[in-house]
C-alpha cells in the first residue's frame, strides 16, 4: 500500500523545548520516518502575547541538534492571518460561526443565573448566548455554533474517544476579543492547507481534538489521524510544562536526551554513539507501535 504521509511537530514558541516538549517532537519524527513520510515543523505563534522573542529559532536549534530536521521549510503561523480570516469567513456565511459580545464576566452571570457554574480549566461553557443575535451589543468574539451530540474518535494510543463538545465546552472562540485567531482554528486551517495526515501530539492536547474534527467538518476538510503521546511528570506528579517551570532541554548530551525521549514513548534505545545513531535504532525501535 503506498501512502502519502504527512506529519508535523507544531510548537508554540512561548518559551525553549523542555524534555516534555522533545517526547513529541520525536514521536511524530519516529511515526514520519517509520511510514516512509515527510515530516514538518510549525511555530505556532497565534497567541502573540503568549510568544517569547527568539524561543522560535532556539526552538529550530535544539530540534537540529537532536537531528530532527523539517523535510520542508518551518512555517510561522503569524504570517498565516488571511488564511485564518478567509475561513472564519467562510463559516459566517454557511452560517456556522457567529459574533459574540460577551464578556466574560457576561459569561459567568449567565451561566451563574442557569444555576451551571462548571469551570473546565480555565474555561467557562459558554452558555451560547448570543446565538440567536447580538441584542445590541458590540461583537467581541466569533464562535463556531457547536452541533448538539458526542464527537466520537480513535485515538491510535488511547483508543475510542467521544465527548459532547456542546455540552462540555460550548459554542468555542475562532476569533478572540483582542483580535487574535484561536489555536483551534489556526491548527485545522494549517493541518488541512499543509496536507498533513498524522498528528502525533503530546496527550495534554488530546481533548481539543473534537473541537477540531468540528471545525475540519464545518469547513469540510479531511481529518488527520490522531495519536497522543504520553507526559512526562514532573516531580509533582504534574505534566511538565514551561507554565510549570519546566527546565529547558540541556544539549550538551542531544543522544542522550533523545533515548530518555524515547524511553517515555516505552523504547528501549541505547544512547551510546551520534545523535543519528540514536534515531536510527529508534526508527527501528518504533516499528508498527501504535499503528
Ligand atoms: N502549539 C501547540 C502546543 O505547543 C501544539 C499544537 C498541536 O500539536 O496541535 O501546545
Amino acid at each position: 500500500m503506498s501512502m502519502v504521509y504527512r506529519g508535523r511537530f507544531a510548537p508554540s514558541p512561548t518559551g525553549p523545548l523542555h524534555a516534555g516538549s522533545l517526547v513529541a517532537a520525536l514521536a511524530s519524527w519516529l511515526d514520519a520516518r517509520a511510514h516512509g513520510g515527510q515530516w514538518l515543523v510549525r511555530i505556532e505563534d497565534v497567541d502573540r502575547p503568549r510568544c517569547v522573542t527568539g524561543a522560535d529559532r532556539q526552538i529550530l536549534q535544539q530540534l537540529a541538534s537532536c537531528g530532527l530536521v523539517a523535510d520542508e521549510p518551518p512555517q510561522w503561523q503569524s504570517s498565516r492571518d488571511t488564511l485564518y480570516q478567509s475561513a472564519l469567513e467562510r463559516l459566517v456565511s454557511n452560517g456556522l460561526a457567529y459574533p459574540c459580545g460577551c464578556s466574560r464576566k457576561d459569561i459567568e452571570e449567565a451561566l451563574r443565573s442557569l444555576g451551571r457554574e462548571r469551570p473546565r480549566h480555565a474555561e467557562l461553557v459558554y452558555p451560547g448566548t448570543c446565538r440567536g443575535g447580538l441584542q445590541g451589543k458590540q461583537p467581541r468574539a466569533w464562535r463556531l455554533r457547536v452541533p448538539a451530540g458526542e464527537v466520537r474518535w480513535t485515538d491510535r494510543r488511547l483508543g475510542d474517544q467521544q465527548q459532547d463538545v456542546a455540552d462540555q465546552v460550548g459554542d468555542f472562540v475562532l476569533k478572540r476579543a483582542d483580535g487574535l485567531f484561536a489555536y483551534q482554528l489556526a491548527v485545522v486551517v494549517d493541518d488541512a492547507a499543509q496536507r498533513i495526515t498524522h498528528v502525533v501530539r503530546g496527550e495534554d492536547l488530546a481533548d481539543n481534538t473534537p473541537r477540531q474534527l468540528l471545525l475540519q467538518r464545518a469547513l469540510g476538510l479531511p481529518a488527520p489521524v490522531y495519536l497522543h503521546t504520553p507526559l512526562v511528570l514532573g516531580a509533582n506528579g504534574e505534566k511538565l510544562s514551561k507554565q510549570n517551570g519546566a527546565a529547558p532541554l540541556e544539549l550538551d548530551a542531544p543522544a542522550v536526551a533523545l533515548a530518555n525521549a524515547a524511553a517515555v514513548l516505552g523504547l528501549t534505545v541505547a544512547s551510546g554513539g551520534t545523535v543519528a545513531d540514536v534515531l536510527a535504532r529508534a526508527v527501528a525501535a518504533w516499528g508498527g507501535r501504535w499503528r
